[in-house]
């Protein structure tokens, strides 16, 4: 008996989009049907009002062993761009996508973060400014925007709240800067959320649960579980940065305000407080990770311990959620010898051994995530079977 054709599908061009948008070299109006299980002129007429919308185009001709080759039909990529940008603590990465969110054209500078949004944000436009005239795209062909920032995003607002390291930018508008220059939706995210994203869509895609583990100036974590991203009720979920070590009210205290957090000992920033202490000599994380590599005796304790501590709380998020795969990025995710090791030993010794069975533990592999996991965003949201509709309507 043939499968019903569910109402959404048979009513929504959208929804079809959606089944084109699934395989990247395109479907022909044969597979169409078969899925769809819509007639043979029902899907002509969808194919047609896809493609006078710009959505759709012929992906070429798919050779047939008999009979006559067909035609297949992809995402158009030229229907419009997507602009992204991953801000850190000290630096930002922009990125141009095309309308199917892959990345033509990605810049980096260097910023610091708590200059404040006006001259953050001002910088992030100079550099979409550039990137379209590199493509020579008008400002109006843009979809979409995304920015990524180091701290907490209540996601309905696409607001900063009380962010730890990002002084002057609490409840700031950002959505408000960019749609006051550009006629399109714009999402924020908490910067781990669109590396974890983008290591799955750009990487293997071939692990559903996972945890991204960024160790730069702080500590921040992204949840993907069953290949969605996971922000928790209000946006907060998994920042494992500002859990409790240590109750001792003589413990180092937190960029956050409070005492004792994990990234009060293990952060970036904790890491080159106490190397300073150790040399009497100002210094920065990429001074920690210089120290290790040039075998400094201090610098390689303080990074081991970090990794241990790291490694414990991470083994919290594997007894609580347990991912197949742990990814470690940032500045000292680059020390993978030294502190992934040790928190990867911290890790299985600290988790349930069902947990760890099958658990992978590796450091990042996928260059620009960050910016790779925004422009999937912004498709997703831009590419909807919803916007579509609106758009056909
Ligand atoms: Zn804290």
């Amino acid at each position: 008996m043939p499968t019903p054709i569910s109402p959404w599908l048979r009513d929504s061009p959208g929804a079809l989009f959606q089944l084109i948008r699934r395989v990247p070299l395109g479907m022909t109006r044969t597979e169409i049907g078969r899925q769809t299980h819509l007639s043979r002129t029902a899907v002509i007429q969808r194919l047609d009002a896809l493609r006078s919308a710009g959505l759709v185009t012929e992906g070429g001709q798919l050779g047939a062993p008999s009979g006559r080759p067909a035609e297949r039909y992809c995402v158009d990529r030229r229907r419009g761009v997507i602009l992204v940008a991953d801000l850190g603590a000290m630096g930002l990465t922009a990125a141009i996508a095309d309308a199917a969110g892959t990345p033509k054209a990605v810049v980096q500078e260097m910023v610091d973060i708590t200059d404040g949004p006006a001259a953050v944000l001002a910088r992030v436009q100079a550099r979409f400014d550039e990137l379209l005239r590199g493509l020579h795209v008008d400002a109006t062909r843009v979809l979409g925007i995304g920015v990524a920032v180091p701290g907490p995003v209540d996601h309905e607002t696409g607001r900063t709240i009380d962010p730890p390291i990002m002084s002057g930018w609490h409840d700031h508008d950002i959505p408000g800067f960019f749609t006051d220059l550009f006629d399109c939706p714009v999402d924020v995210e908490k910067d781990t959320n669109a590396m974890v994203l983008g290591e799955h869509r750009a990487g293997r895609r071939d692990v559903d649960d996972m945890v991204l583990v960024k160790i730069g100036t702080g500590i921040g974590t992204g949840l993907l579980l069953r290949g969605e991203l996971y922000r928790g009720a209000d946006g907060a979920a998994g920042d494992i940065g500002h859990t409790p070590l240590t109750e001792d009210p003589d413990g180092p205290v937190c960029r956050c305000g409070n005492v004792g957090c994990v990234e009060a000992y293990a952060g970036g920033w904790a890491l080159a407080r106490d190397l300073a202490a150790a040399t009497g000599r100002p210094c920065t994380v990429g001074d920690v990770v210089r120290a290790v590599r040039s075998g400094d005796a201090t610098a390689i304790a303080l990074v081991r311990r970090a990794g241990e501590i790291i490694g414990g709380a991470v083994a919290d998020i594997v007894n609580m959620v347990n991912p197949r795969r742990v990814v470690f990025a940032g500045q000292l995710a680059a020390l993978d010898e030294l502190i992934l090791a040790t928190a990867r030993e911290a890790i299985y010794r600290r988790s349930l051994p069902l947990a760890t069975r099958n658990l992978q533990i590796v450091a990042s592999s996928v260059p620009d995530a960050g910016v790779r996991g925004l422009a999937e965003l912004v498709t997703d949201q831009t590419s909807s079977a919803a916007a579509i509709d609106a758009l056909l309507a």
